[in-house]
């Protein structure tokens, strides 16, 4: 059986880290089997939905590295809709209701007055052709709901949920297409995944019900449903669903220097078995990925974590792969020297700036005496070996300092700072004129 995923956000609004998230679960596990992974553009929804926001979640998926091997859209296919819709009425699985919202709004209420749940009442059901026939020379369109089997329980093992069951009869008949003809989400999406042969859909928890009721459809298409993994939804550090986290993307990741690789090394572990580690490569990611190490409990997103992680793999990268990004001049020596201090590729510049351009002297008046003689010292020594312990080590000797008071003064007036790269591999880099020069200043 051939493996395949899809991904299906609604083009209403940018990618957030949610969906994301789930985007990169279905790219994993299509990955992991040798199968496909599909967007699928649900864009149902024509007044919701934006050209501008399709052509982002295919850039935001670009970044992310998680690139499908097809992509539908659902306006592409409404005839297909069309044409299941006609073969389940006529197999008694689809009916015309003709209730308007006040109605159904009334009957909820009146249900609930009586401590029933509000479920529909397929009062639909009972009416006869002459009374269809009456109503749609009245004017009024019909909207279409699909009938569920009531005798049937729904049942199905959840690759993360475990087996999970329902009771149709509990459940209202679910609404499939509205009277002005445009389609809710349930049965496109249950014929997409069958006629696209989706193998495993791969989605939040909310959609728990929505499966007991695809269920159906798909039983009453005579197609063999996918297998499914519900996860459980991701929560801010905070602890709850934030408004947040709804807007965090690919956008603003980029913005504040976080790679598509620590998105994927964080997003792909959190809510599992699995410690999040700072993996770049996505296939030693794809090693442990398995539905079995996702837990039910939500998954925590949090930003410290993702700005620590990215760090890390900052850390880990080679040359080749950020020299594009890299400000002109800097070369391979300069990103090892600097790269174990960054936290994200940009502040490179900064330590390019503090190599190659000006540095703020930064001279304390107790220093003064003691950076006159490293002058003297560093314009005599041997600077193609290793120019920092051979000034620090006859420094030391001449003036009898050490540790802090013998490296600090000499960090400061060479990159102007405190802190920063170690300093055996920057003055190499800074070179002996520079740093005589920036010690003298
Ligand atoms: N467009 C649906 C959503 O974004 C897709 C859900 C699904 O994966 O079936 O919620």
């Amino acid at each position: 059986m051939t493996i395949i995923t899809r991904f299906a956000p609604s083009p209403t609004g940018r990618l957030h880290v949610g969906n994301i998230r789930t985007a990169l679960h279905n790219w994993m596990w299509a990955h992991k089997n040798g199968g496909q992974f599909w967007l699928r553009i649900d864009d149902t929804d024509a007044e919701r939905s934006e050209e501008r926001y399709v052509d982002a979640i295919r850039a935001d998926l670009a970044w992310l590295g998680l690139v499908p091997d097809g992509e539908e859209r659902q306006s592409a296919r409404f005839h297909r809709y069309e044409a299941r819709l006609a073969a389940l009425h006529a197999a008694g699985r689809a009916y015309p209701a003709y209730e308007t919202a006040q109605e159904l709004d009334l009957k909820r209420k009146i249900a609930a007055g009586r401590g029933l749940p509000p479920v529909y009442d397929r009062a639909a059901l009972a009416l006869s052709d002459d009374d269809r026939a009456r109503l749609e020379s009245e004017g009024v369109r019909p909207h279409w709901r699909f009938q569920l089997d009531h005798d049937t329980p729904i049942e199905w093992d959840d690759l993360i949920r475990g087996h999970q069951k329902f009771d149709a009869a509990t459940m209202s008949d679910p609404v499939i297409r509205r009277a002005d003809g445009s389609w809710l989400y349930m049965l496109p999406s249950a014929i997409d995944d069958a006629e696209m042969g989706v193998s495993h859909v791969v989605r939040g928890e909310d959609h728990v019900s929505n499966t007991a009721l695809q269920l159906q459809m798909f039983d009453a298409m005579g197609a063999a449903p996918p297998a499914f993994a519900h996860e459980a939804l991701l929560v801010g550090s905070e602890g709850k669903l934030s408004k947040r986290l709804g807007s965090l993307g690919v956008d603003a990741f980029r913005e504040i220097g976080i790679e598509p690789e620590a998105v994927r090394a964080l997003l792909a572990r959190i809510g599992t078995s699995d410690p999040v580690e700072p993996i770049a490569d996505p296939e030693r990611l794809i090693e442990t990925f398995d539905f079995a190490r996702f837990g039910r409990a939500p998954a925590r997103f949090d930003d410290a974590e993702l700005a620590g992680l990215n760090a890390k793999i900052v850390h880990a990268m080679n040359y080749d792969i950020v020299a594009p990004r890299l400000p002109a001049g800097m070369g391979e020596t300069e990103w090892l020297a600097v790269r174990p201090n960054l936290k994200t590729v940009a502040e490179a510049a900064d330590w390019w700036a503090v190599i190659d351009g000006e540095v703020p002297g930064d001279i304390d008046d107790a220093d003064r005496d003691f950076l006159a003689e490293a002058v003297r010292v560093a314009g005599t020594i041997d600077w193609s070996a290793d120019p920092w312990h051979a000034l620090t080590g006859t420094l030391k000797a001449s003036t009898g300092r050490s540790g802090k008071a013998l490296f600090l003064p000499l960090r400061r007036a060479l990159t102007g700072r405190d802190h920063g790269p170690d300093m055996a591999a920057l003055l190499p880099l800074i070179g002996q004129d520079r740093a005589v020069a920036r010690l003298g200043s």
